[in-house]
């Protein structure tokens, strides 16, 4: 029996964190860990960034919470660095992924409405896909295990596989409202997706009325070494969400759409009360500042590339482990052999932090402003992980 008085609903590591301070965390007990789990692909400028400090502190001691009934001009501020930045022209912010999708779903029915097609309710999803926690969203990620028990499953979604375009072609009816897929899957174990196959899909929702929809919640904010995924593909979406690495660590996420796609989002549709609170706008605003300065995005990918390189070397070395290398920026997955899970306990072991995602695979998530010396400690870490755990199943067998 658990003796904690929490939920159960997360399988802990027996780790707590006093403070952090760039890509590394100190323990409760004075360890010092590097953290390459990047509190799942959220702390994208890393623990306790001075930038990001000063402005939390600076709002904290002006304004914390207004209402959405009143103009919040910080809210005004991102939103317009977010549309200038991306295709999108209107922004809603919320506190999370799963609210930012669940707004994107909601936006596209509206848009489906208004436009004289009310019977267009339904999102065709993928397999492997992860778009969140909530009802709805748990029903556009379609994973049984997690659906399992939670009564009837929400209405209105398809899921077909990753990469197959006839698929989503026989999936398409009259009551097809959007398509909505992660630009990589970064859940379901940092599946890449053929550009092309997107490029498809733009195709499909045009020539059928439907509107596409890009989850980057975990791609987006640089994660991937531009702003956002689907800059890498050239195709743009009508819709798409965000959240992870928007605030840095504050918790908030946002759907941004073309004025078209939001036009049946009018007053009452849709609401939030935290959402885009000036507290949280502060800290998103500064996360922004530093991502678009000059040049900070060519050395992500710099360094990324690097971490690739790096990280191929030591998967090569220990081919009986760990197979294939994937991802792109700092959304970097490796491919086990073992269980994912022993890797990470290994890693664990050497004092660095690595995330579990779908197909056995180990994600590094590394901030986007990590050091070549920290990739270089990272990469000897867990080197030494895997050797460990090779001594020890070669001393087992
Ligand atoms: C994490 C994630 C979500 C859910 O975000 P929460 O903030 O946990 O609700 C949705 N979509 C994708 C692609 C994600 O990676």
């Amino acid at each position: 029996m658990s003796r904690s008085p929490l939920f159960d609903t997360f399988a802990r590591a027996p780790l707590a964190f006093d403070h952090g301070e760039g890509t590394w965390v100190v323990t409760t007990d004075g360890r010092r860990m590097l953290d390459f789990s990047g509190g799942v692909a959220v702390n994208v400028l890393g623990h306790a960034h001075p930038q990001l400090v000063a402005a939390l502190k600076a709002q904290a001691e002006k304004l914390w919470h207004v209402s959405n009934l009143f103009r919040i001009p910080e809210q005004e501020e991102l939103a317009k660095t977010l549309t200038d930045a991306t295709f999108a022209d209107k922004v809603f912010f919320c506190n999370s992924g799963a609210e930012a999708v669940e707004c994107a779903i909601k936006t596209a029915r509206r848009y489906q409405f208004v436009s004289g097609h009310p019977e267009r309710v339904r999102v065709i999803t993928f397999a492997g896909a992860f778009h969140g926690r909530t009802l709805a969203t748990l029903a556009a990620t379609g994973n049984a295990k997690y659906l399992e028990g939670f009564g009837p499953v929400a209405g209105g979604f398809d899921q077909v596989p990753l990469g197959d375009k006839k698929a989503v072609e026989a999936a398409i009816g009259p009551e097809t409202a959007a398509i909505m897929i992660e630009p990589i899957q970064g859940e379901g174990g940092v599946r890449l997706v053929d550009r092309q196959f997107l490029r498809d899909l733009r195709d499909l929702c045009d020539r059928n009325g439907l509107l596409l929809i890009f989850d980057e919640v975990q791609t987006g904010i640089g994660r991937t070494g531009r702003l956002f995924a689907y800059q890498w593909s050239g195709v743009e979406p009508d819709i798409m969400t965000s959240a992870k690495g928007i605030g840095g660590g504050f918790p908030f996420g946002a759907c941004l759409a073309t004025e078209e796609a939001a036009k049946g989002m009018t007053p009452g549709t849709h609401g939030s009360t935290f959402g885009g609170n000036p507290l949280a706008m502060a800290v998103g605003n500064a996360v922004l500042d530093i991502l678009l300065a000059d040049g900070f995005m060519e050395e992500a990918q710099r360094k990324s590339l690097y971490l690739k390189q790096r990280l191929a070397s030591v998967v090569d070395s220990h081919p009986d482990s760990v197979a294939e290398v994937r991802g792109e920026g700092m959304l970097i997955g490796v491919r086990c052999i073992v269980p994912a899970g022993d890797v990470i306990a290994a890693t664990r072991d050497q004092d660095l932090l690595c995330v579990a995602a779908g197909e056995n695979v180990v994600r590094l998530l590394p901030p986007l402003n990590v050091t070549e010396a920290e990739i270089d400690e990272g990469m000897k870490r867990f080197d030494a992980a895997l050797t460990a755990l090779e001594a020890a199943k070669a001393s087992d067998g």
